[in-house]
């Protein structure tokens, strides 16, 4: 007998010890500490039977159903169709005035800049109330990167010299932009209650970026105001106090 069968031997049996293993025991002070240690947590484990019940009872009460997770694949194409529809449903109202003056290919790079920042988004968002998915890229990352690169590219795109620029002339613009957003925000809010919600602010930024991207695509086509520090403030602005908003929302509100 040696202390290595000792292990596996209490491992296997809460019996009695065996002649032998008990010989080796007295004689070894590893194995003797080793199944006095196990006859104190035995002893500690023994609760009452009544106080045994109310923890029970307490936590089966506590039980809830819950309603399985709706796949993967359902949240990413829901969240993909909410940034589109909205992308149109904007064009539509706002128009295509901006497109007159701007650069088709200027126009085409910002609308593949904001529909790559979407599938992203869309996918970080489906990562983060789907349990136990690996991120790439992690989500606070991910939200820090597509701000800064969609500001970047907006602003290259856009000339800095078209009009002189007062800073609260393009107020129409954030509140153009603003009715764009609050309707999509609030479908994924509710696409987002149907998942698990584990960080709720970093998940509410995240949806809250994604209800941006389609106002400022629309602001893009529609504004023909298209001045570097115009489109910075009321267009990506617009997404940034989206993304903002639905960071506070999800701090405050996130946890049912
Ligand atoms: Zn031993
Ligand atoms: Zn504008």
């Amino acid at each position: 007998m040696n202390c290595r069968l000792i292990d596996a031997y209490l491992d296997q049996t809460d019996t009695q010890l065996s002649p032998e293993a008990a010989r080796h025991v007295q004689e070894c002070e590893r194995c003797r500490r080793l199944v006095d240690a196990l006859d104190r947590l035995s002893t500690t484990a023994d609760i009452p039977v009544a106080l045994r019940t109310r923890i029970e009872q307490g936590l089966l009460a506590s039980l809830r159903p819950v309603r399985p997770l709706p796949p993967a694949r359902a949240f990413l194409v829901t969240a993909l169709a909410v940034f589109a529809c909205f992308a149109v449903l904007g064009i539509v109202i706002m128009g295509v005035s901006g497109a007159r003056d701007a650069n088709w290919r200027q126009l085409g790079v910002a609308l593949g800049i904001l529909g790559a920042g979407a599938a992203l988004l869309a996918s970080s968002l489906t990562r983060q109330i789907t349990p136990g998915s690996a991120y790439r890229i992690h989500p606070a990352r991910l939200l820090a990167s597509i701000a800064i690169l969609l500001l970047a590219s907006l602003v290259l795109l856009s000339p800095w010299t078209a009009r002189p620029w007062r800073l609260w002339s393009g107020w129409t613009c954030g509140v153009a932009g603003l009715g764009v957003v609050f309707p999509a925000a609030a479908l994924l809010c509710l696409l987002v209650r149907r998942g698990a919600l584990l960080s709720p602010a970093l998940t509410g930024a995240t949806a809250g970026l994604l209800a941006g991207l389609p106002a400022v695509v629309a602001l893009q086509f529609g504004c023909g105001f298209g001045q570097a520090a115009h489109v910075a403030v009321w267009h990506a602005g617009t997404a940034f106090a989206s993304a903002a908003a639905g960071f506070l929302f999800g701090h405050f509100f996130g946890r049912r």
